[in-house]
Parts: C-alpha cells; sequence; structure tokens
C-alpha cells in the first residue's frame, strides 16, 4: 500500500465486499436469523447494553448497514427517562447504498425518522476515510463490519481521529473460538452449513463461503486488542461471547 494507492488485490477485495452486500441486502436480515439461530439478536443486544448510551450521546454507527444497531441504540435511549429532553445524534455510516436503503426503509417502517423527532442522519462512504471533522463523536460503534473493511488499520485511526476525547469505541466482530472441541463443531457447522443456507435461503452460495473465509481470516482477539492499542486508543478490553464466536473489544480515546 505504498502511497496510500490500494494494491491490485485490495480493489478486488472492495469490489468483492461491495458486491457481497449489494445481492444480499434484501435477505440480509433473514440470513442473520438463519444463520446464527436468532443469536446475532442477543449479541446485538448485550453489545448495545455494553455501550450503554446516556442522553446526549452522538454516535457514528459504521458500517450501519441496515440499521440493525442503531435502532437498538435509540431504543435504548428511549427507555431512558430523560426529564431535561437532551437531545442525542445518531449518524448511520455504511459503504453500500443497498444496505442504506433497506436500513432507511426499516427506520420508517419504526418510526425512527427526523419527522418523528429523531437526529438521525445516512450517510454513505467508506470507514478507511471519514467525512467527518475530528473530535465530533462521543461515540463509534462497528458491528461485524470491521472484518469486512480492506485496511483495517485505517479504519481504526479514523475512529480515534473523529472521536471526542474521552470517546468510546466499541467493536462487535466474530472472532476465535478457544476451546478445541468447540472449535471443531463450530468450524464443521460454519465451513459446511453457512454456504448450504445461504442458497436454500438467499439462492446465493458465494457470499457466504466468502463470509466463512473473512471471518476465519481475521485477526484473533488478542491481536485485534493490539491494533486497537495501536490506533492510539487507551484501557483496551474484550469479552467473548458463545465461547468467542463473536467478541466485543472497547477502547478509549484519552
Ligand atoms: N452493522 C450491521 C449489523 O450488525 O447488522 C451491518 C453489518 S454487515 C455484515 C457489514 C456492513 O459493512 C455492510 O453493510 C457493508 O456494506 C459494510 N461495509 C463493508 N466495508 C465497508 C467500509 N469500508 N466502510 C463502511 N462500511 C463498509
Amino acid at each position: 500500500t505504498h502511497f496510500g494507492f490500494k494494491t491490485v488485490k485490495e480493489s478486488e477485495k472492495v469490489k468483492e465486499v461491495y458486491s457481497v452486500f449489494e445481492n444480499v441486502a434484501d435477505s440480509y436480515d433473514q440470513m442473520n436469523d438463519a444463520m446464527s439461530f436468532g443469536i446475532h439478536r442477543i449479541w446485538k443486544d448485550q453489545f448495545i447494553q455494553k455501550l450503554n448510551p446516556q442522553h446526549g450521546c452522538k454516535l457514528l454507527d459504521c458500517a450501519g448497514g441496515t440499521g440493525d444497531i442503531t435502532f437498538r441504540y435509540l431504543q435504548h435511549l428511549q427507555n431512558k427517562p430523560n426529564p431535561k429532553a437532551v437531545k442525542s445524534h445518531v449518524t448511520v455510516f455504511d459503504i453500500n447504498a443497498n444496505m442504506l436503503d433497506v436500513g432507511q426503509a426499516r427506520a420508517s417502517r419504526l418510526g425512527y425518522t427526523v419527522e418523528n423527532g429523531h437526529d438521525i442522519k445516512w450517510v454513505q462512504g467508506d470507514a478507511e476515510k471519514l467525512p467527518f471533522e475530528d473530535n465530533t463523536f462521543t461515540a463509534y460503534t462497528i458491528a461485524f463490519g470491521i472484518r469486512n473493511v480492506t485496511r483495517i488499520d485505517k479504519a481504526l485511526s479514523e475512529a480515534h481521529r473523529v472521536l471526542k476525547p474521552g470517546g468510546r469505541f466499541l467493536c462487535l466482530e466474530f472472532s476465535h473460538v478457544e476451546n478445541d472441541l468447540l472449535r471443531w463443531v463450530y468450524d464443521q457447522y460454519s465451513f459446511q452449513m453457512i454456504p448450504v443456507l445461504g442458497t436454500l435461503i438467499a439462492g446465493q452460495y458465494k457470499p457466504y463461503q466468502y463470509l466463512v473465509e473473512s471471518i476465519r481470516r481475521f485477526p484473533k482477539q488478542e491481536e485485534f486488542k493490539s491494533m486497537i492499542t495501536h490506533a492510539g486508543f487507551k484501557n483496551v478490553s474484550y469479552e467473548n461471547l458463545t465461547f468467542g464466536t463473536v467478541a466485543i473489544h472497547e477502547g478509549h480515546k484519552g
């Protein structure tokens, strides 16, 4: 990646990731439920519990896609008393217009709209080059998104840049099962079953083969933790969910 240009291999990955999500946008939610037996909902709920947003929060939901994290965030705030009527904000940010379209349609159905008093913005762009000023947000979330980013280090340093001092970075991502036996079971399931489920439910094999491979390639918990630290975050920690099938990493901007 000399001089910031992408290598041929990298630009292929960008195109590949784009078309994966372009093709799966409509069946995305159904597939998530089928492949994780609905557990992705629990992971996302736990993620929001950990974020524990407060009124006045300014969130950037990066790779926010169809709004799964954003809607939970808004709901969490709605359930919290707010006597002083402090306003909160969320920007849903994604590289793929189809995912954002599906997200916006869901937002209107659920009533999470500007007309209903929600300060919500939908912005298309690349996590590696955020179109926001330094020190803008109080929190940055990325759920099942960073694995798809070509240059993860860039995305991490951009996250650090746009957060205000004291701001929090939270990442929910597939990770690595530590127990040998459980890992064997999980590998059988993911390598054999997921592409088949993809074919049956979404009519596509390749995107789901890509999914499984990208999970495999993603750095282990400790290695990812060092990458976050390297981007400038302090007090970096992580928590495994479901034996390490997924992990939540957290870091703070000093
Ligand atoms: N956060 C949502 C969730 O948890 O359901 C969506 C996750 S989806 C698996 C991954 C998203 O990452 C897709 O919507 C995709 O378009 C987006 N994405 C991939 N590469 C990206 C990049 N470089 N910058 C921003 N978004 C990206």
